[in-house]
Formats: C-alpha cells, sequence, structure tokens
C-alpha cells in the first residue's frame, strides 16, 4: 500500500506547470521601467486624448483600479484610440537596454522540468523585448499577450465618450457601493478578471491545480488563487490573502520551493530505474 501511494507521488506531481507575468516580476520593480510606464500613460492621456492634465493622475488610477488596466479603463468610458499606437507610445520608448541578461534566471527556468507559459496584459511587442533583453528566449512553450487574447479587438466601436467629469462620478458612486450603477463594460480582456484566466486555461490546456502563477500584483494573484492556482507572490516578502508563497526576488525560487528540484531529482530517479529495468531486461 505505502508503495502503492508512493508510486503515484512520483507519476503525478504537485505541480506541471509554471505560468509567470513578466513586468516586475521576471525582473525587479527597482529597474524603474514601471514608473516610466505610468508616466507614459499619463502623458498619452494628455497629449493624445486631450484630458485635462489635474485629472490624468486620479483617472489613470482609477481606471486601473475598476478595468484592470488604465487602457481597457479609457476604452471602457469611451475615448477611441487605436491600441497599437497606445502600446508603441507607452511601451516603444522605453529605455529596454537599461535590463541586462539573467543567467541565473535563465538557468532556473531550463532546469525545471514543467511547462513554462508567460501570461501578460501587456503587448506581444514589448514582451519580445524583455523576454530577449533578459536573455530569456526559448524559456517558454507560449506567450500570452494583450493581442492573444484580444485578437479582434480594433474592429470593435467604442461607446460614446464621457466628460471626465462623469467618469469621476461613477467612480464616486461605485467606491460608496452602490451596486446599482452599472459600470461601461470593457471590450479588454485581461488580469486581473477570472474571465482572462479561464481563457488562458483554455488555451493553454493548463489544469490550475497544478501550476504556480508568479505575478507581482496582488490582485492578480488573488483572482488566480480564486481560479485554483497555487501562488507566488514576487517583490516582497509579506504574506497577503490569496498568497501562498511570497518572494522578494524571482532568484529566490530555488530557497522558497526546493520541491520543484525535488520532483527534478524524482524524475531523474525513475528514468534511472525505468532504464535499469530495461538493461536488465534486454541482458
Ligand atoms: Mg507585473
Amino acid at each position: 500500500m505505502a508503495y502503492e501511494e508512493n508510486s503515484q507521488q512520483m507519476s503525478e506531481p504537485r505541480y506541471d506547470c509554471l505560468l509567470f507575468d513578466i513586468d516586475d516580476t521576471l525582473y525587479p520593480f527597482s529597474s524603474g521601467l514601471s514608473a516610466l510606464v505610468t508616466n507614459n500613460i499619463q502623458e498619452y492621456m494628455i497629449h493624445k486624448l486631450g484630458i485635462e492634465e489635474d485629472k490624468v493622475q486620479e483617472l489613470c488610477l482609477e481606471l486601473y483600479k475598476i478595468y484592470g488596466t488604465t487602457m481597457a479603463g479609457l476604452k471602457a468610458v469611451g475615448y477611441d484610440f487605436d491600441y497599437d499606437d497606445f502600446h508603441g507610445f507607452v511601451h516603444g520608448r522605453l529605455p529596454y537596454t537599461t535590463l541586462k541578461p539573467d543567467p541565473i534566471l535563465r538557468n532556473i527556468i531550463l532546469s525545471l522540468p514543467f511547462r513554462k507559459v508567460v501570461f501578460t496584459n501587456a503587448d506581444k511587442a514589448h514582451a519580445a523585448k524583455i523576454i530577449a533583453r533578459l536573455g530569456l528566449d526559448g524559456c517558454f512553450e507560449r506567450i500570452i499577450s494583450f493581442e492573444t487574447l484580444n485578437p479582434n479587438i480594433n474592429t470593435e466601436s467604442p461607446a460614446a465618450v464621457m466628460e471626465s467629469r462623469e467618469i469621476f462620478d461613477i467612480i464616486s458612486y461605485t467606491a460608496n457601493s452602490d451596486t446599482s450603477i452599472k459600470l461601461p463594460k470593457t471590450p479588454v480582456i485581461c488580469k486581473p478578471f477570472e474571465g482572462a484566466f479561464e481563457h488562458v486555461f483554455k488555451m493553454t490546456n493548463i489544469n490550475p491545480h497544478k501550476t504556480l502563477f508568479f505575478d507581482d500584483s496582488i490582485r492578480n494573484i488573488q483572482t488566480g488563487k480564486r481560479v485554483g492556482l497555487h501562488t507566488v507572490w514576487v517583490g516582497t516578502s509579506h504574506k497577503d490573502e490569496g498568497v501562498d508563497i511570497a518572494l522578494e526576488h524571482i532568484h529566490n525560487i530555488r530557497e522558497a520551493l526546493p520541491e520543484l528540484w525535488e520532483a527534478v531529482d524524482d524524475k531523474t530517479e525513475e528514468i534511472r530505474s525505468k532504464q535499469k529495468v530495461a538493461i536488465e531486461i534486454i541482458a
């Protein structure tokens, strides 16, 4: 009986997939790229969408909170812009050369015999640049980006543009828990919404109960937990609701999750014993 249990544990490891966010997860927040992204979003709102400068900071944050990303929120409340133009403005001017190759992370990822998938709200050009700069090309079987989850989005027409005063009215009603107020629906599929996670699971055939999910955003982590993922909050050592493991830096995977490498050892042992039996049979 004990043998059967052991044998089952060996053939069915706890995890079979690692799901990674990119920004502030595969590289640290201290790189400064996130602050530049926020700045570029606000510049876009002022110079391309004509939103008053003194309202931009608060609106940017509130739309992010309600709609998952500021871009999704801007579209939901009716601003008409091209997604590629937005991404080009916000990400296209980032100083990617400040990111250096990370051979430690590359070795960690490549040494683990699990499926590895990236799930980011960013556009595919940004994702590809970051992965290339970090020296992580070839480490992931698939990169799920904005375009993957929203393939036909540029053909959808936006709703009528609201005045920013109206947007703030909606936001304040929402903050006061008036659930009878219906928010405009965003056409964008993105984290932290459960539907985006479910979509990713279907597209990639991921079993969330056997997947470790790495992200720096607590709201993404908490949704991830609700949909069945094992969660690793990256960038902090604090625990919070929905967090299984907290990592100050992605490099700390080895110390925090040694069982991942035990699974490697089990697998190697299993292969060795199968080879031994095969040799004995042939002999
Ligand atoms: Mg992130």
